[in-house]
């Protein structure tokens, strides 16, 4: 592995400001995955500031952004645990994902050093579609593009070693997301994070069995950014509410990501016109209880698009037991992909809007 030691407290550089501690970090100096990111305004309608682009850019945030505490499993799991407990969920989310999240941190590094030995296929077009066919057999949709490492937590090399990365998404139930605001024994969100936690250790397990190195990264884990490389993946486009919009369920699924040694050919971003439809829709603006999503593009660590506003967002997040309305609303959730834009580029029809108010209504919601 091409890695450099780097301690923090010796240089004066962005990586003393954001580990304040003086962490030491592993830091690769070479970023491939930032090209691609950079490469984005082509496709999007979204315009990037490379140089700012960094999900711990902005020094003044950092205290909301624990990036030490996000490493912690116990941080996402005791976050949510009261909803759990309710409805007696504890062994069956809580702690089946904290066990799973803890053998991908702990127990998967020390694999690499032991596993995949012999390689199966060298044909790396043909790797990437073994791999690709075996994660859709097991409900995934998948895509592959570069690491950009501006969205690792910490810019430490220990989290994701690899350059490429497998982009794994897994569509979430319809009807369970139905009864968002109000979920019931089920729980929409938790459902799937503990079926992709457990599916995507199989991934891993494939690809090691065909002869090479990878890292799993489970969709709880919030030590990378897993959207904008689904972006870069060319399998979906950035939505008004900050979710990943993809052709197949629209913004509801929820993403995973696998590291792998072998530099498998990427997939190239797509336009799929989202950012322009979500212009003449924004009806998760409209039913936002906290109005946490923006009307207007700002500018946000280096990417001018519509940002959530996580302190207006995080009230109504915990009030309706992590919320969801602005995926419930959405008019690729309700209608999918194709009928949206069928209608959309036929007479400008955005579906579901001219009846938003009554689905709006129906969760006690008022809208505005
Ligand atoms: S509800 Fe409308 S504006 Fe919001 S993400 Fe979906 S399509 Fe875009
Ligand atoms: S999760 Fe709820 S409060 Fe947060 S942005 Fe979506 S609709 Fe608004």
């Amino acid at each position: 592995m091409d890695q450099i030691e780097y301690d923090a407290r010796k240089h004066g550089d962005r990586l003393l400001k954001y580990n304040s501690v003086g962490l030491k970090v592993l830091l690769r100096p070479e970023n491939h995955g930032a090209e691609i990111t950079n490469s984005l305004p082509k496709f999007q309608k979204i315009e990037l500031d490379p140089l700012s682009l960094d999900v711990v850019t902005n020094v003044s945030e950092l205290k909301f952004l624990p990036s030490r505490r996000l490493e912690n499993p116990l941080v996402p799991i005791g976050a949510i645990s009261p909803k759990m407990f309710k409805r007696g969920k504890i062994m069956h989310y809580g702690i089946t994902i904290l066990l799973r999240l803890l053998k991908m941190k702990k127990f998967q590094p020390l694999l690499r050093s032991f596993t995949a030995k012999e390689k199966k296929e060298t044909d790396l077009v043909k790797v990437k579609q073994m791999i690709k066919s075996y994660a859709e057999s097991l409900g995934y949709i998948v895509g592959v593009t570069r690491l950009d490492r501006r969205f690792v937590i910490n810019h430490d090399d220990r989290i994701m070693p690899y350059d490429t990365v497998i982009m794994l998404g897994m569509e979430m139930d319809f009807d369970l997301c139905e009864e968002i605001p109000n979920p019931g024994n089920r729980l929409w969100d938790w459902e799937i994070y503990r079926k992709s936690s457990l599916m995507v250790w199989n991934v891993a397990k494939y690809i090691r069995k065909i002869g090479y190195y990878c890292h799993a990264i489970i969709p709880i884990d919030a030590s990378i950014k897993f959207v904008p490389h689904a972006i870069n993946a060319g399998m979906g486009e950035l939505g008004a509410q900050g979710i990943c919009i993809t052709p197949q369920y629209g913004p509801r699924q929820r993403w995973c990501m696998i590291g792998i040694e072998a530099d498998l050919p990427v997939d190239q971003p797509k336009d799929y016109h989202v950012a322009d439809y979500c212009d003449d829709c924004l009806l998760c603006l409209k039913a936002c209880p906290g109005r946490a999503i923006h009307e207007k593009r700002i500018w946000y660590r280096g990417v001018y698009k519509r940002k959530n506003d996580d302190t207006k967002c995080f009230p109504f997040f915990k009030k309706y037991e992590g919320c969801g309305i602005c995926i419930k609303v959405c008019p690729f959730n309700r209608y999918g992909y194709e009928a949206c834009m069928d209608a959309w580029k036929r007479d400008g029809t955005i579906l579901g809007k001219s009846n938003a108010h009554k689905i709006i209504a129906a969760m006690g919601l008022s809208g505005h």
